[in-house]
This record gives C-alpha cells, structure tokens and sequence, in this order.
C-alpha cells in the first residue's frame, strides 16, 4: 500500500481535477461523515493538508477573492473576481494552461458567472457584474462550460446573445446535463435561468453527471492534459441560511462527484485530484453524533463566513505537495509545479 503510494505522490501528473466546495470546511466533512453510515469518498484521499484563507482586505475572506487567489495565486479585495489589489489583472492557473494547450473546463451548481468559476477567467472589479462576466467567459476559449445562470448570456442589456456568438465558435450548447455529448471537445451546458435548485429541491444527480461528461469529453484524444475545476456551489448558501438537512444533502452530493473524480483518476492513473473550500460558511460545529444511525446535530454559530483554516485532500502524481500548512495563494504554482510544464 505503502509504495503504491510513494509512486502516486512523486510522479508528475498530465491531469488536474480541482474541486471546490463553497463555504466547506472541516465539521461539514465530519458531519456528513456522520449522516452518510458509509464511507465518504473524501475519506479515501492520503494526502492532506491545510489551507488559510483570508484576504488582501479583510480577516475573513469572501468567494471572489479566495476564489481569485486559489485560481491565481494573489490576494484580490473582497468582491473582486482576477483583479489584484493594485487594479492589475491576475492570471489564472486556467489562463496559463490555455495558453500551454490544455484542455480546461469549469462545473458549477450555481450560475456559472458566480464569483468561484469567474475568478478562474474573468476579471472584472464586482462580482455582481454576471454579464460582463458572461462576456468574459465567452472570449475564454474555455472547452467545457457546465452551470447554471443562461439569463446572463442571452438576456443582456445590450442585447448581445452569447449562446448565439459561443456556438460560432464550435460550442454544441444544451440545456439539460443529460442531454450533453460528451464525444464533443467544446460544450457550453447552461441549465437554468439562474442557480440550479438545491440538492433537497430536485436537483437530481446533476453535479456528478457534470463531471462525468466533462471528463469524458477532456479526456478524449487529448495527449497534453486537462484541467477541471469543479465547484460545489451550494454548501455556502444552505449555511448561510443554517440549515442542517439544506447543507449535508449539498455535501453529500458534492461527495458524490467527488467519487466520479477518483474513480477516474484511479482508472486513468495519470490524473491529480485536489479537493478543498473557498471558506468556512455557518461557523458549524458537531454537537452530537451517532456513526450506527447517521444521527447528527451540528450548531451554526454565525450566518456568514469565518476564517478558520480549511482541509486540502488531495490524490494522485503530485498529490504530496499539498500537505503541510500553506496559503490559497499558494495552490496556483504547485499546480504548475507538479504538471513540470517547463519539461513538457
Ligand atoms: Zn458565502
């Protein structure tokens, strides 16, 4: 087991599957440890680390800045999606991996000009701006775009219809997750208006259908490599409204994706998997717990964020630089560091 291991962490990957969930941290992975009576795919990861959050503005970040240090390794003010605190535009693991060749996609619950997808391609100086980050993402060159939010790329006030212009650029668009082929390299799926509903509300298996396609489609004749960020969007707002069910249906379904990922990268072999938050949403503790019955009590001690430190799992070639004490600047250049671009 051991030196199966050693050779997993060591070697370099061609792959990156980076997942985020929204607001997850450490007593939402142990409370959805305890409701789920099984193990959770989380729970397989050997490589964990920590990760500190705050950001250039504030002691307690929000998910445009820490998205925008996770995608580009700098600080950015609350608010602020790939713009660092001194107006100049970042750069994002996604951007550098485009330029190299890769193939990219980007998966979100929510809509896809949400703050945590846009840091990845957008730079604008609010996050609220949905259509010019729509437009953003529509000069992206991004191969696979999953998520909610339609009414930002067609009901515009100036009257541009992006699904119209992407698909001059060779995107197949859908409407329905399960509609998508995934034999196609550029997919743009917007599935709602807005957000996709909550798990408790009928969102089905959307999140891991999403990545199953979009893996198949990367991965298909592809001999550079892909990066895959994935967000599990809604943990953030079901603690946000401290709702105990409302979030472990969130974390269990972000678990559930979270499987399809290692499932192929165990198959695959050449794939790293990192799996992490933004920040910690709801202040959660693990009040009372039974592992037999999957009964658990947790308590929200605030309805917004705190700072608390946040777990990194990561699995795969290049898994074991992600271990240790580090800073959401810092996933950017182990990313780089651990795909060797330089001797590819
Ligand atoms: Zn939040």
């Amino acid at each position: 087991f051991c030196q199966n291991i050693e050779k997993e962490i060591r070697t370099s990957p061609k792959n990156v599957i980076f997942m985020i969930g929204d607001g997850m941290g450490l007593s939402h992975v142990h409370a959805a440890m305890t409701v789920s009576q099984k193990k959770l795919n989380l729970q397989h990861f050997p490589v964990i680390g920590l990760q500190e959050t705050e950001s250039s503005d504030n002691y307690i970040t929000d998910s445009a800045a820490s998205a925008t240090a996770l995608a580009s390794g700098e600080k950015a003010r609350n608010g602020v999606i790939g713009i660092n605190p001194d107006g100049a535009f970042t750069e994002s693991i996604i951007e550098v991996l485009i330029k190299q060749g890769f193939k990219t996609g980007l998966i979100a619950t929510n809509t896809i000009t949400h703050a945590t997808p846009a840091a990845f391609i957008a730079h604008q100086p609010d996050r609220n701006m949905y259509e010019e980050i729509a437009a953003d993402i529509s000069n992206s060159g991004i191969n696979i775009i999953i998520g909610g939010g339609l009414k930002h790329f067609t009901d515009r006030a100036d009257k541009l219809n992006l699904v119209e212009k992407m698909k001059k650029q060779g995107y197949d668009f859908f409407e329905d997750v399960s509609q998508i082929n995934s034999s196609r390299d550029k997919v743009l799926a917007l599935t709602a208006n807005s957000h996709m509903p909550f798990k408790i509300n009928g969102r089905g298996d959307f999140l891991p259908v999403a990545v199953e396609k979009a893996l198949y489609s990367l991965n298909k004749d592809n001999d550079k490599g892909f990066f895959l960020m994935v967000e599990g969007s809604q943990i953030d707002p079901a603690c946000h409204n401290n709702d105990q069910e409302q979030f472990l249906a969130e974390m269990l379904d972000f678990d559930k994706a979270i499987g399809v990922a290692l499932d192929f990268a165990r198959e695959n072999g050449e794939t790293l998997v990192v799996v992490t938050g933004d920040h910690e949403t709801g202040g959660v503790t693990v009040l009372k717990g039974n592992y037999e019955t999957g009964e658990v009590k947790v308590n929200f001690s605030t309805k917004g964020h705190t700072g608390v430190m946040l777990p990194v799992y990561s699995y795969g070639p290049g898994s074991k630089i992600f271990s240790g004490f580090f800073d959401n600047t810092d996933f950017k250049e182990r990313f780089i560091f651990s795909l060797n671009l330089e001797n590819k």
